[in-house]
Parts: structure tokens; sequence; C-alpha cells
């Protein structure tokens, strides 16, 4: 199937990277005056896409339209003359209802939707964010899944386990090898004593040699940035780097280089044993918020894991995500509890550094780099004061 051929699950999602996609609607009408019908030509691939019983959309697209429908050995008529456009609609609506997690609203459900216990009304367990929630049972199609429920899927393995097990196997060798050299040698061409704009080209220059695909370069990049002194003002200058690639290299794909940004420092921090800088994730992701590089929202987003189930990469691995995230509470807490007004405060002081005393300090700091005492003292860099 052509990619112009598929849609998002919903087709609301208007993001065009989302993972989760279905083929359009395709139909065929057959018959004349009364006896029209509409013949839904890849009614099955539509459903194995959604991932539920081959009937389902048919029935539901029928009770909203009032109309009888007809299974014949491999075909699926609706009675009447029906655009694509309304049908799509209505699938839409049938995919909201009994194919989303009504929490992350992923289509992770399949596999493990049950009749409660009361046989009143349906539930589901979501496979990516975990949360069990009621699905809509004052539908006229609830009543239809109560008795035709689809197969549950007794095995607990959550989905993210077998992509794990994926990766081993088939992140190919040469390209850990490419991985590999690259990491190690971007920081030898990294020079902060050098034009900034000049520095970045010469970066680029280098990953390009490699032509790796968005997540590999910026999983790459972390990796090459980052060392030991990350919670260190050294971190602090090597910040207009990051916002160079990540904002005038990846066009478009901000949200996704920054994710993949996010994994190789992930890897670097639990992967590459350099645990001991785990203590200063909340205080790199404070950097790249007062920098403008990661916002609120998109901070959320990783949180309810929407951002890790949006890209498919052999990079991405969940138990180091977890550490990650694990690591990263602090700065989680402050994003959810809403910026601070103190903070916020300090987030503009910093555009508009003449104000405030604070600041001049700090910017003297920095003006006394050379000055090898005042920057053993600026290695520990308070959180709350950035
Ligand atoms: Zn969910």
């Amino acid at each position: 199937m052509e990619t112009s051929d598929q849609l998002n699950i919903p087709s609301t999602v208007s993001d065009p990277h989302y993972r989760y996609k279905m083929p359009k609607i395709h139909t065929a009408i057959q018959g004349t005056g009364n006896g029209i019908k509409t013949k839904w030509l890849n009614l099955p691939e539509v459903s194995k896409a959604l991932k539920v019983p081959t009937e389902y959309p048919l029935k539901f697209i029928g009770r909203e339209l009032g109309s009888n429908i007809e299974i014949k050995a491999n075909s699926y008529l609706i009675n009447g003359n029906h655009p694509i456009d309304k049908m799509q609609e209505i699938l839409d609506k049938f995919i909201k209802k009994y194919v989303l997690c009504p929490k992350c609203k992923l289509p992770e459900i399949h596999g493990k939707i049950q009749v409660t216990k009361d046989k009143k009304g349906i539930k589901c367990k979501c496979r990516s964010c975990g949360a069990v929630s009621k699905l809509d049972s004052t539908h006229d199609f609830a009543s239809y899944i109560q008795k035709h429920p689809p197969p549950y899927d007794k095995d607990n393995t959550p989905s993210s386990n077998t992509n794990e097990k994926e990766v081993k196997k088939t992140l190919d060798k040469n390209v850990r090898k490419a991985i590999k050299e690259c990491c190690e040698k971007i920081p030898n061409v990294i020079n902060l004593d050098i034009d900034i704009n000049e520095n970045c080209n010469l970066v680029k220059k280098l990953i390009n040699e490699y032509n790796f695909p968005i997540d590999i370069k910026f999983y790459v990049l972390a990796n090459g940035i980052f060392d030991q002194n990350l919670y260190t003002k050294a971190f602090e200058k090597k910040i207009p780097l990051i916002k160079f690639f990540i904002f005038n290299e990846s066009d478009s794909k901000n949200e996704e280089a920054l994710f993949f940004f996010l994994v190789g420092m992930s890897d670097f921090i639990f992967a590459r044993k350099n645990e001991k800088c785990e203590q200063y994730v909340s205080s790199v992701l404070y950097y790249l918020y007062n920098y403008d590089i990661l916002s609120e929202d998109f901070w959320k987003s990783v949180l309810e894991k929407k951002e890790q189930n949006k890209y498919k990469s052999l990079l991405f691995n969940q138990d180091i995500n977890n550490k990650f995230l694990k690591s990263a509470e602090q700065f989680s807490e402050w994003i959810k509890n809403g910026p601070y007004e103190g903070e916020e405060e300090n987030k503009n002081d910093e555009k508009n550094e003449e104000n405030k005393e604070e600041n001049k300090e700090e910017k003297n700091e920095e003006n006394k780099e050379e000055n090898k005492e005042e920057k053993k003292e600026d290695e520990d860099i308070d959180i709350d004061n950035i």
C-alpha cells in the first residue's frame, strides 16, 4: 500500500509522521434504485490496521447510518449509496470509542478489551500507558461487543519487550560501528574557543559524512556533546550547538530531533555507564527549557509516552527510557505544577540581564572563566538558581 493511501488512526490526527496508520476506505457502488448498495472493498485491510474483528467497523457504520449490512463471502455491503467522507467520519467515531485508549488516545488496547464482570460494560487495558478504562457502553454498538467480544490476549508481556528484542537483533553491525566511530569523533571537533557558527559547521560536516537518518543523527550528536562534565558551565556553552542542530538541521522535525537527542543523552548516562551524571538530568533539562529548546508541552507528551510511541526507532529502549524519566523527576514535577512565579521571573530575567544583580553576578562568573577556582565552584550548579 502506498503511503499516500494511508491515514492516521484516527484520521483527525494531523501529524504526518504519526506511526499508527490505516488504509483509506475504498468502496464501489453497485445496483440501482432501491437496490443500490455500497460495497466496502478493503474492509479486511482497514480492520487489520485497527486490530479489530473484521466485521466491527462495518456493523458500527451500519448502525450509525441506520442501514442494513450484508456479509457474504468476502463481500461487505451497506444498503444505500454512502460517500467515503461520511464513512470515514463515522469510522473515526468508532476509533475514538473502541480503538483508542481513553487516557492516552493511542490505539493500544487491542487484545485487551473485556466485558466487565457485571456484563453491563466494556473495559480495556492500555498496552502503552497501562491505564484501565471503561469504553462507551451507552452506544448501540456496545451490546454487539458484549455479545461478540474480540479475542482477549492473556499474554501479559508488554509489546515494548518485543521491540527491544528486535533492536538487539536488527540494528546492523556496520551501523553500530559507524555510530560508535562518529560519537568518538565529535568531541575532537567541538571547539568552544572558536566562533560558534564556524564550530557548528565543522560538527555538521563530520556528521553529514555518515548520512545518518534523523534518529541516529541526533542520538550521535547527544553522545558526542555530553561528557562527564555535562552539568558544568561547559555544557551551557554547548547549548548554541544543540540549538543550531535542532532548529537548523531538522527542518520541521524539531520535536523528533529533540526526542532522539534525549534518547542519545539517556544512553550516554545509562547505557554507557556514566550513571554519576544521573543526578544532573533535571538540571540539563532546565537548561534546554530555559534556552527554548524544550517546551512544556513537549515534556508533558514525553511523560505521557506519546513521543515514544510516535517514532519507530531501533535506538529506543524502554528500560533506559524509564530510568531516564525517573532521573528527571524533579524537572517533571516542576513542569507538571506549572512554572512557579519566581522561576518564570528568572527565565525572563535571563533575557533581560541588565536588570538584576543576580544575573550580573552570574555574568561576572562567566567572565572570570579563566579563574579555575571559581570554575570549580560552578561545577555543582544549584538547580533552583537556573
Ligand atoms: Zn493508554
